[in-house]
């Protein structure tokens, strides 16, 4: 049985105070939510540690979590942060490949692939994220886009690095956007996702996590987490409000 997991990528959104009251609100949210459920936070670098000290004080069920990272381990890599200083501050989830990294940032499979191994051998969870934009969706290639992208890292790493991933379907069009994916296009989508992983290994198929991100909110969450192979949500704009947040947490239970 997959238990949930309801991530929240803060993006470049908050200043000190505005985090104080989030994390605050969020801990003194987690009570009412089952423990089964998973629940993890990703700050900007500079706001990690202090999450991680309001977290530590609060010694509830809350993970550390990092929005990016870079593949080397030290060097002279100006602005970037490597995975052992996040894994030294208790950050356990990394996300990477974000579709606003890939296309902002122009990150590649490769370099995403780099990431994704890096943030492995430091003991932390990579959340991958995969996912169509609207043009790719309309011409009928979301299936070969996405395998595509999960492919680069199978192809780099191996099968048997899905063991310790989390896997986080954001078609595009539905980022912040306010369009989600309707639960049947994206149970569709995760089934697929499911079945290709299930072709290389069923054991890791049937064990991954993989969450669905798109204009998340308290009032879709439900539908979409009462789907077979929705474990779960990457939440961006909703998770900056510690209510919207919990209630979206609650439906996973
Ligand atoms: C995200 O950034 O991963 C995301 C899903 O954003 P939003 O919930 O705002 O669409």
């Amino acid at each position: 049985m997959r238990h949930k997991l309801v991530v929240g990528n803060w993006k470049m959104h908050g200043d000190r105070d505005l985090i104080n009251r989030l994390v605050e609100g969020i801990i003194d949210g987690r009570p009412q939510i089952s423990e089964t459920v998973e629940i993890g936070i990703c700050p900007t670098y500079l706001h990690i540690e202090q999450v991680a000290k309001l977290l530590l004080a609060a010694n509830l069920k809350i993970r550390m979590g990092a929005q990016n990272v870079y593949c080397e381990e030290k060097g002279a890599y100006t602005g970037e942060v490597s995975a052992p200083m996040l894994a030294q501050l208790g950050v356990s989830l990394v996300i990477v490949g974000h579709s606003e990294r890939r296309e902002l940032f122009a990150e590649s499979d490769a370099l995403i692939a780099e990431k994704f191994k890096a943030i492995q051998a430091n003991n932390m969870t990579p959340i991958l994220c995969i996912g169509e934009s609207l043009e790719q969706r309309e011409q009928g290639i979301t299936e070969e886009i996405v395998l595509a992208q999960l492919d680069a890292v199978i192809r780099e790493a191996g099968i048997d690095v899905f063991n310790n991933a989390v896997i986080a379907y954001e078609p595009i069009w539905a980022i912040g956007t306010g369009k989600t994916a309707t639960p049947d296009q994206a149970q569709e989508v995760h089934r697929i996702i499911r079945e290709y992983l299930a072709d290389q290994d069923t054991e890791v198929a049937a064990a991954i996590k993989i969450l669905y991100g798109g204009s998340v909110k308290s009032g879709n969450a439900r539908e979409l987490f009462d789907q077979a192979d929705i474990d779960g949500s990457l939440v961006g704009g909703a998770s900056l409000e510690a209510a919207e947040f919990i209630s979206i947490c609650k439906s996973a239970d």
